[in-house]
């Protein structure tokens, strides 16, 4: 697929201020919570972003979403460079990228019906178009409620978390976007109703043709979803290639411990399609990750990694090829072809 979404060196550095003793602000700190992040997504394809709690994973879905300005880097739209906040070709972005949130509860409105939530999304973008009725019926059947007219008229408090996650979906739909990203989007909902909502988001994708970013806890429904996948650690990321690979054939140690500790193997080995996301708890490695304050030196992961060398902790590794698939990367000394 053709590149929609490209991210350069995006860095997200969050200030903090420590009290003095006698309320004086204490040296400038910062959380550095993404850093030098790259990654591209493509046309009618799906592309997961892993990694554990406080990685970074949301920070760079909501700079993607231009929610908040970057500390550095570069982000482009079909090739554009998006910098005057507020102008005619960032609101023209923000149609085009679209978020969806982990929360559906939070996210709609409790005192408006579904028809408010999409009538507005369709008329904030101009989308609105002769027949309201219409567009309206075709953004329910796109997101699979039916019949519309069930749902149409209900307030969210009506609707499961299921139903209401799938009207934040055509929320998002109504700007007629060309890429997605989803943070999380399954995780606080009901484990037997998680496939079916990244069933839809597949067929999003496939019909579509949407550039979905799908962010995740869980490698295991990475393999499943997504045709890429990237893994970060710590406000980096430390492997990316095709989702196959990244979960048959692990080449970073942090990738090969979140895989390892997926409590059933086999179950990341056996049939894709049966694989049930939610089963599969949030990554359970060994030790803490590391502030995102002062974070380690070298490379983030030293300090939890099993075959950590010397040079680990003082130089950051740069992305090397991983040859057993094209594509396929590891930011990490093993791969240092240089060094074999
Ligand atoms: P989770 O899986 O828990 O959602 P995440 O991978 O999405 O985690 P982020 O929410 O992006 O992680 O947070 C990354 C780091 O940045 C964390 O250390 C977090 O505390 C910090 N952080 C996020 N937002 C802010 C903010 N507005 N101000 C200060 N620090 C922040
Ligand atoms: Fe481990 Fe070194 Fe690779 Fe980092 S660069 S993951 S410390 S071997
Ligand atoms: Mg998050």
């Amino acid at each position: 697929g053709a590149v929609v979404l490209e991210a350069e060196g995006l860095t997200k550095h969050f200030p903090v201020r420590r009290k003095g003793r006698a309320g004086l602000t204490g040296p400038r700190r910062a959380v550095q919570a993404v850093d030098d992040v790259s990654l591209t997504l493509r046309r009618g394809r799906v592309t997961a972003l892993v990694g554990e709690s406080g990685s970074g994973k949301s920070t760079v879905a909501r700079l993607l979403a231009q929610l908040y300005p970057r500390t550095d880097g570069d982000i482009r739209l079909h090739g554009e460079t998006v910098n005057v906040r507020g102008g005619k070709a960032f609101r023209a972005y923000c149609r085009q990228v679209q978020m969806i949130f982990q929360d559906p509860f939070a996210s709609l409105n409790p005192v408006h019906t579904v028809r408010y939530h999409l009538t507005r999304a369709l008329k904030i973008h101009g989308r609105a178009g002769d027949d309201l009725e219409q567009a309206l019926h075709d953004l329910l059947l796109r997101v699979q409620m039916t019949p519309p007219e069930r749902y149409i008229d209900k307030f969210p408090h009506e609707l499961s978390g299921g139903q209401r996650q799938r009207v934040a979906i055509a929320r998002a739909l109504g700007a007629d976007p060309e890429a997605l990203l989803a943070d999380e989007p399954v995780s606080m909902l009901d484990v037997s109703i998680r496939l079916g909502v990244l069933n839809l988001l597949r067929d999003l994708k496939e019909r579509l043709h949407l550039a979905i970013l799908y962010i995740t806890h869980d490698i295991a429904s990475a393999r499943y979803f997504a045709d890429e996948t990237m893994v970060m650690y710590a406000g980096r990321m430390v492997e990316g290639g095709d989702s196959e690979t990244i979960t048959q054939n692990p080449a970073h140690p942090y990738t090969r411990l979140l895989i390892d500790s997926a409590p059933d193997p086999d179950r990341l080995a056996g049939g894709s399609a049966e694989l049930d996301p939610g089963e599969v708890p949030a990554e359970r490695g060994a030790g803490e990750p590391p502030s995102l304050i002062d974070p380690p030196s070298g490379c983030r992961f030293h300090p939890r990694c099993p075959v950590a060398m010397e040079r680990c902790k003082t130089d950051l590794p740069p992305r090397f090829e991983v040859d057993d698939a094209p594509g396929h990367w590891a930011a990490c000394w093993l791969y240092d072809g240089a060094a074999r």
